[in-house]
């Protein structure tokens, strides 16, 4: 029984060579292993914390692909439903020659799309000390959402802590379905783990800090605001102006599954009865290193290659 459990799509992503836009016709790379609650579980389980994932891939070897390598990095995929009469979901993903991202997803009518509350077992969370939701997953589609709630529902029953990545992708839904659909996770949340422009779409506000004080007010006992090649702030009610954690420079390959990688190292840390600096100085030190590699998975490193960079760095 896993004492960090997440759920949403697992998929696989399709990439471009950076620069080159979806209208040009040229080649694409992968499949890389992929889907946000997918890299969130894999990176926490390479960290050695006991993970498992509720998910649902297809019949054919895009879903080989994604559940052999979880199982592969150490996650139980026993709640991984493999849908017949599905494909596995895809991502297209390719960055404009500005640094900026595109995604075509194939999720909704996909496997993943196939999610629904009767994945979620109450009897899967009786060890479970995070249940962590990825804000991508409520908008695939209503069976998702359900899903997502019905985790949240059980979470709160069973005392375990709720852990929140918002994850936004404007391709999947509209500003009043973003909030409408968030606010009921953002309550019940824990710790709460947003970009500076994920807070301020849920608030409305035009500052990050400002937007992660009123998430804070919310209900989260703590917000961590990613800030790619930054760092992150964590802030709490007590502290309010936030703690600052200088990043770690690393040359920056491609920076697709950091946030999802920041979150597998915030939550580990938490779990292991860190200080919230030190959480974040994990969590920066796993995001750092998941952008040196190409794919979304591929730079997760494990407990004993993030120790040594720490170390060699002067961390942790
Ligand atoms: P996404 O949702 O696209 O995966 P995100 O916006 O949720 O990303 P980022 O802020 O991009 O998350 O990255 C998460 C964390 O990873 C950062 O807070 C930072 O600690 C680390 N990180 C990301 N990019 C870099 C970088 N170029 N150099 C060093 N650290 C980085
Ligand atoms: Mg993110």
């Amino acid at each position: 029984m896993p004492e960090i459990i997440a759920l949403g799509e697992s998929l696989v992503e399709i990439m471009r060579r950076k620069g080159v836009p979806f209208t040009k016709q040229d080649v694409f790379l992968g499949p890389y292993p992929s889907g946000a609650p997918a890299i969130f579980a894999d990176a926490a389980a390479r960290l050695g914390a006991s993970t498992g994932l509720i998910s649902v891939v297809g019949q054919d070897d895009f879903g080989l692909v994604v559940k052999e390598r979880l199982r592969r990095d150490g996650v139980d995929t026993r709640h991984v439903r493999v849908a017949r009469g599905f494909p596995t979901g895809v991502a297209f993903v390719t960055y404009e020659r500005d640094g900026s991202r595109k995604f075509i997803f194939h999720l909704k009518h996909a496997a993943a799309g196939q999610l629904c509350a009767a994945d979620v077992k109450a009897e899967y969370f009786r060890k479970a000390k995070f249940l962590h939701v990825m804000g991508s997953t409520l908008f695939i589609g209503d069976g998702a959402r359900k899903a997502c709630m019905e985790a949240v529902r059980i979470a709160e029953r069973a005392g375990v802590k709720i852990s929140f990545d918002p994850n936004l992708r404007p391709e999947l839904a509209s500003l009043k379905e973003i909030r409408r659909a968030c606010e009921p996770v953002l309550r019940r949340a824990h710790v709460v783990l947003p970009s500076g422009e994920e807070a301020k779409i849920l608030t409305g506000e035009d500052d990050p800090l400002e937007a992660c004080r009123k998430l804070l007010r919310l209900g989260p006992g703590i917000v961590a605001l990613k800030r790619g090649r930054f760092g992150s702030t964590v802030l709490t009610e007590e502290v309010g102006e936030g703690t600052h954690v200088a990043a770690f420079k690393v040359k920056e390959v491609d920076p697709t599954g950091a946030g999802d990688s920041y979150d597998a190292g915030f939550v580990t840390g938490l779990l292991r009865g860190h200080s919230l600096k030190r959480a974040a100085t994990l969590a920066n030190a796993v995001g750092a290193l998941s952008v040196t590699k190409f794919g979304p998975m591929e730079g997760c490193p494990n407990l004993s290659e993030v120790s040594r960079f720490m170390a060699s760095r002067g961390g942790l």
